[in-house]
């Protein structure tokens, strides 16, 4: 089957009405919207590497689209577009089938249309996705605006699907094959958030990148993490390990004064927050539990301790 008809059968569709020219041409065409930036990320999933090599395709699908959503949440920016390069060891029509449906069942979810791409055969499956979003002009929060004495929030649970990657038949596992991107949070705080990260690697490495760009510091309360009762069972280094270590759980960490966070709260949220630190003048990342400072023993952490 030649390249064209299977990008035909799998990936063209009809785009929405904001998209000018999909599929089809040498390039596709957006008209930005009057007075907005653009914002654009891409990520690869490789497989074996980013996911299971026995990964439901429909799974796979889902999550090439749901990390990058992610990525433009975390701007502040609402989703418009994404572009797919595919490098495919063999034609696989079920799995083609699956993995295109998980792909625009998160395309339609979000309201994102599929522009563009590339197939091309490789010895690896790769799928690598590019987002385009918008945001209005000079309104992206980025990692390098926390001040000191803002509140550190994170958006749903953590390290569930760095457990459902150790337990693969718990309950957990669709955290981990079926992240939800914060697109309507991430814009929520606009105006708002003062610093914003997706949690992708571990919440400790994520928020270090805040902290790096922001040259401030932060006091984690080890005690008001958000984790799963799944999590809470285990010994707390354990769980810790998960919550600060694990990574793909597509959360939104920022940072926001006290009287924002005032203001947030009486807005309609579509996922619950918690308070779990405080951004600090002095540098470097602190662990507290009932109110003690606590080193953390967690594998792969100390530079953090
Ligand atoms: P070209 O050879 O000019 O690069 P292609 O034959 O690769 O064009 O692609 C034809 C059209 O199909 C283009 O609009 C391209 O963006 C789109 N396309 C190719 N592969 C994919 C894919 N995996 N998903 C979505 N669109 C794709
Ligand atoms: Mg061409």
């Amino acid at each position: 089957m030649a390249e064209f008809s299977i990008i035909e059968r799998y990936f063209q569709r009809a785009s929405n009405s904001d998209v000018s020219l999909g599929i089809g041409d040498d390039s596709a065409i957006v008209t930005p919207p009057p007075l907005q930036q653009l914002v654009i990320c891409a990520d690869t999933l490789v497989a074996g590497r980013h996911f299971p090599l026995d990964t439901a395709a429909h799974a796979i699908g889902w999550k090439s689209v749901a990390v990058n959503l992610s990525d433009l949440a975390a701007m502040g920016a609402k989703p418009h577009s994404i572009l797919l390069a595919l490098s495919l060891p063999k034609i696989d029509h079920d799995w083609l089938t699956s993995f295109s449906q998980g792909l625009f069942d998160c395309c339609d979810q979000f309201a994102v249309s599929l522009i563009g791409g590339d197939t091309t055969q490789s010895t690896q499956l790769t799928i690598s996705v590019t987002a385009l979003g918008w945001i209005e002009q000079g309104q992206a929060i980025t990692r390098s605006g926390a001040q000191v004495g803002d509140y550190i929030c994170v958006s749903g649970q953590i390290g569930d699907a760095a457990f459902g990657l150790q337990h693969l038949s718990h309950a957990l596992q669709r955290r981990l094959d079926y992240p939800t991107p914060r697109c309507q949070l991430g814009q929520q705080l606009k105006g708002l958030a003062s610093s914003m990260i997706d949690v992708s690697d571990g919440l400790a490495q994520d928020l270090g990148h805040i902290l790096k760009a922001s040259h401030v510091g932060a006091k984690l309360q080890l005690d008001q993490l958000p984790l799963d009762p799944s999590l809470k069972q285990l010994d707390l280094q354990q769980a810790w390990h998960y919550a600060l270590a694990g990574g793909d759980d597509y959360e939104l960490c920022f940072t926001i004064s006290p009287q924002n966070f005032n203001q947030l709260s009486r807005q309609q949220l579509d996922v619950p927050l918690t308070i779990i630190g405080e951004i600090t003048q002095q540098t470097g990342l602190l662990f507290e539990y009932m109110g003690k400072i606590t080193p953390l023993h967690v594998h792969g952490y100390q530079h953090f301790a």
